[in-house]
């Protein structure tokens, strides 16, 4: 049985004083949800106020990028150890926009993913393809190739540590959300690779997230897919009350 996961990901917005605003608003909302689990992924430098305010709570805190480094000459870069300490238990890692506005590829991805598990984080690993991509007929390959590449050495022990986020990049921040059947065809196809990679407990037992324009109005048809395991939701993240009724979706 697989826990999903609605995860935030408030990439570079909410300074401090705007951060905790938001975190008092979902804490005032929550349930104690038992059948799901909540993220939130604030920039670096609202980590540690946030981490304060959802210690104890069912809110868990994570961050969206890390350095593959305990520490040392990396200016302008953030480690794990560093993001332990402030409360993270989850790092979002291989965004389509660190991929594709930093020139992040695979191997380093995959570095990072195990630099994040060596220190005791979860990492999400975030795939999809572009537009183009999936016009040219490319997804499937597209999105196996990067699965391949970010997850390679790694054990079944390790992928249990590990939640893979398909998102379409033609769907990010764009209002435009991929089918559920198109999506759930996508995870469908992610989990049989996984069983190749892995195995079939690790295929069974990964959870799959869907990200790409995740609303409080598409939430429930995404989350009734049989393969699609929680959200990484951006833009609806950013207030309480949208993403508050993205936490509660219904499940049918
Ligand atoms: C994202 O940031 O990963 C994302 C899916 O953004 P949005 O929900 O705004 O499309």
């Amino acid at each position: 049985m697989r826990k999903p996961l609605i995860a935030g990901n408030w990439k570079m917005n909410k300074t401090v004083v705007q951060a905790t605003e938001l975190v008092e608003g979902l804490l005032e909302g929550v349930d104690q949800p038992q059948d799901r689990e909540v993220l939130v992924c604030p920039p670096f430098t609202a980590l540690h106020a946030v981490g304060q305010l959802v210690e104890g709570s069912p809110i868990m805190l994570g961050a969206q990028n890390l350095y593959p480094q305990d520490s040392g000459a990396y200016t302008g870069e953030v480690s794990s150890p560093m993001l332990l300490e402030v409360g993270c238990s989850y790092v979002i890692l291989g965004h389509s926009e660190r991929r594709g506005y930093f020139g992040e590829e695979d191997e380093f991805i995959n570095q990072k993913i195990k630099a994040a598990l060596g220190a005791g984080l979860k990492a999400i690993l975030c795939v999809g393809e572009s537009r183009e991509q999936r016009e040219a007929g490319q997804a499937d390959r597209v999105v196996s190739g990067q699965v391949r590449s970010c997850l390679a050495d790694l054990t079944p022990e390790d992928m249990a540590q590990v939640v893979i986020a398909y998102e379409p990049i033609w769907a990010i921040g764009t209002g435009l959300t991929a089918e559920p059947e198109d999506a759930q065809e996508m995870h469908a196809s992610i989990r049989s690779l996984l069983s190749e990679l892995f195995d079939e407990q690790v295929a069974g037992a990964t959870r799959i997230l869907y990200g790409g324009s995740v609303k409080p109005w598409n939430v429930d048809d995404l989350m009734a897919q049989p393969d699609i395991d929680g959200g990484l939701v951006g833009g609806a993240s950013l207030e309480a009350e949208s993403f508050l009724r993205i936490i509660h979706f219904i499940s049918s």
